[in-house]
């Protein structure tokens, strides 16, 4: 079940990490909705992207376009994105979704495995949106969403590189808020708590029941359930809420 936005309907929204779970859950759902979806993807990955785009117009997006950068690579990223925005109309959303985890306690941690997870959780958020906000200081009314997630909040025990990101991403998505809220450019962080995407089927099958003991639904949300809160948040629906981070966990975190 979702609701029906007409403002999203040809709304240019670019999503990162739509591949698979959650992002493409979000492009899924803009794609009902009529817009037009950009995404990225990741080099030898163009015959999955095509079949994507293939699958986002089948559910009704107006169009559907593939741009590859790695978001860790932050002068491809900016290669791509001013090509694109030469070459193609504005983009007036965002989702910063693509996201990684490596679950390891600190005694543990390597420092490669802490760049790398700082850098495409959260310093990839920062420099993509960094290259699009000339293009939407031009073209307002724009909505940004920044996929955090409920342990940025509340912390968890073997995850402090993962943690640590997403508590950034809330920070930086609280600073774009009052920077940016004048020229119409709004920025909100949503928190999933356990979502059923390739991350969580991860988990072995023990610690999900572990989970769904602590979680007062009972069970994991589904992309699908997050990809309605992204709609709302893009659509100018909710034109009066930035700076706010939004936890869609099923009550895990109350
Ligand atoms: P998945 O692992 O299912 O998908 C991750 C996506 O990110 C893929 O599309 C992947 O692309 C892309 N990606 C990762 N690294 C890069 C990179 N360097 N460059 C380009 N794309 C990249 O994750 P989920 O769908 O589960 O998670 C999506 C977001 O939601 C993440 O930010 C995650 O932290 C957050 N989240 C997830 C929760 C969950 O329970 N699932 C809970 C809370 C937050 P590719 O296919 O090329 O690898």
């Amino acid at each position: 079940m979702s609701a029906t936005y007409n403002d999203l309907s040809d709304k240019r929204i670019l999503i990162t990490g739509a591949s698979r779970g959650i992002g493409k859950s979000i492009a899924l759902g803009l794609a009902a909705q009529k817009a037009h979806i950009v995404f990225n993807y990741r080099e030898g990955k163009i015959d999955q992207a095509k079949a994507i785009c293939d699958e986002l117009l089948s559910k009704g997006a107006s169009s559907a376009e593939a741009i590859e950068f790695d978001i860790t690579n932050f002068d491809q990223v900016k290669t791509a994105i001013d090509g694109y925005l030469e070459n193609h109309g504005p983009i007036t959303g965002l989702v910063n979704n693509a996201g990684i985890s490596k679950n390891q306690l600190l005694m543990r941690l390597k420092e490669s495995d802490l760049s790398q997870v700082i850098d495409t959780n959260l310093k990839s958020a920062i420099m993509l949106t960094q290259c699009l906000t000339r293009n939407f200081l031009k073209s307002g009314p724009v909505s940004i969403v920044n996929v955090s997630s409920v342990v940025g909040l509340m912390g968890n025990a073997g995850q402090v590189a993962y943690a640590a990101s997403k508590a950034g991403l809330i920070g930086f998505t609280k600073s774009l808020a009052k920077e940016l809220a004048s020229k119409k450019i709004r920025a909100n962080a949503i928190c999933p708590g356990f979502i059923s995407t390739d991350m969580t089927d991860e988990l072995p099958e023990k610690t999900k029941e572990a989970y769904f003991e602590q979680i007062p639904t009972g069970r994991f949300g589904t992309p699908e359930e997050v990809s309605n809160l992204v709609n709302f948040l893009l659509s100018d629906t909710s034109s009066y809420i930035t700076g706010e981070v939004i936890k869609i966990d099923g009550g895990l975190y109350i």
